[in-house]
């Protein structure tokens, strides 16, 4: 048996094309969706990130605005330019990229960004949303796995759903949108005994540990759909030759590159799930699809377009 391939990739572009359209219909109406992306200091996997994110911003049309501030910045700076975001109707969305420096206090001046324009679905209020199933901004990698279910038809409704990992931005929020869509959700974190026994139970496995290969094929139940949300860099060539043993075009690639991505699902599971996201390519180009459908369903939640608005609106922007 070999796995259908759940491609991340075909999905982001199927919605990307869906927000185009969107976004199309609200210039035309005089908004254009906004993110405001702020970047402390010179870290080169969160430039990248943030490169990234603009230049979807970009591609979609959207609005976007990069603030900068040096590594040494205080809590109070934060707050304040937090402040002003929250304050300017031009921005629809704000991302603070993590992480930031020690001396910031993360968790206040992620607390300090309004609920309505909060993307990243952070934000206690929007997590309190989610708990009580009531439309808010959900966090994106999580919301970007669910996509990748219902698009590809996987039956969640009544299924058996595993939940690896139990992080604020990966596993609290895929258990309960897997709950609120009808699935009998278990979740795993690394106190869980007998990991291998309730994976083997699970339609639907959901893995985000950050174990490169950590859930062996053999754990999977026959058919299951494997949501591998892992990217785990692997450098060590015992390690690489080790989970890459059967794919001798991923161990060539490794020879030539010196790394390799790999999720937290071992690759051989390919023989045994009936569905899998690949990594790279599976979960990944989701979380910033995700993102911009964020900043868009922020823009029509704000100025109450869109019939979710009329029964439940988000809490309006506050200053801090
Ligand atoms: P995290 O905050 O480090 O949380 C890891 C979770 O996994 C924790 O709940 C931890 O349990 C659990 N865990 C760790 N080792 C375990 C083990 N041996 N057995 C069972 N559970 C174990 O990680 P995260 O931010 O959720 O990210 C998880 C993975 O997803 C990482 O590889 C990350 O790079 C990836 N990720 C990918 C994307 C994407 O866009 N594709 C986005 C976000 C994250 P405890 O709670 O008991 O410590």
């Amino acid at each position: 048996m070999t796995a259908r391939i759940l491609d991340g990739t075909k999905i982001r572009d199927e919605i990307f094309a869906e927000l185009k359209q969107d976004v199309v219909q609200l210039v035309a109406q005089g908004v254009r969706p906004g993110l405001a992306a702020v970047l402390v200091g010179d870290n080169p996997a969160s430039q990248l990130y943030v490169k990234s994110k603009i230049a979807a911003c970009e591609q979609l049309g959207l609005a976007s605005w990069m603030h900068t501030p040096p590594a040494n910045v205080s809590t109070e700076w934060m707050l304040q330019l937090v402040s002003e975001l929250n304050n300017d109707d031009n921005v629809d969305g704000i991302l603070i990229q993590l992480p930031l420096p020690a001396q910031v206090d993360s968790k206040r001046v992620l607390a300090a960004v309004s609920p309505a324009k909060d993307v990243d679905g952070f934000h206690p209020v929007n997590m309190g949303m989610l708990v009580s199933n009531r439309p808010g901004l959900v966090a994106c990698t999580p919301a970007g796995c669910m996509e990748i279910l219902r698009r590809n038809k996987i039956a969640i409704e009544g299924a058996n759903a595993v939940v690896l990992g139990r992080s604020d931005i990966v596993g609290k929020p895929a258990a309960l949108l897997l709950l609120h869509a009808n699935a009998t959700v278990t979740v795993c974190h690394s106190k869980s005994r007998d990991l291998p026994e309730i994976i083997g139970r699970a339609d639907i496995l959901v893995a985000a540990i950050g174990r490169a290969g950590f859930v062996q094929a053999d754990w999977i139940k026959t058919g299951a759909a494997v949501i591998d949300v892992g990217t785990n860099k692997v450098t060590d060539p015992a390690e690489a030759k080790r989970l890459l043993m059967n794919f001798p075009a991923r161990q060539e690639r490794f020879a030539a590159k010196g790394n390799v991505l790999v999720g937290d699902v071992h690759p051989d599971a390919v023989h045994t799930a009936g569905a899998l996201t690949p990594v790279p390519g599976g979960v990944g180009p989701m979380t910033i699809t995700m993102l911009m459908s964020n900043t868009v369903k922020a823009a029509k939640l704000r100025r109450g377009i869109g019939s979710i608005m009329e029964s439940n609106p988000l809490p309006a922007a506050t200053a801090r």
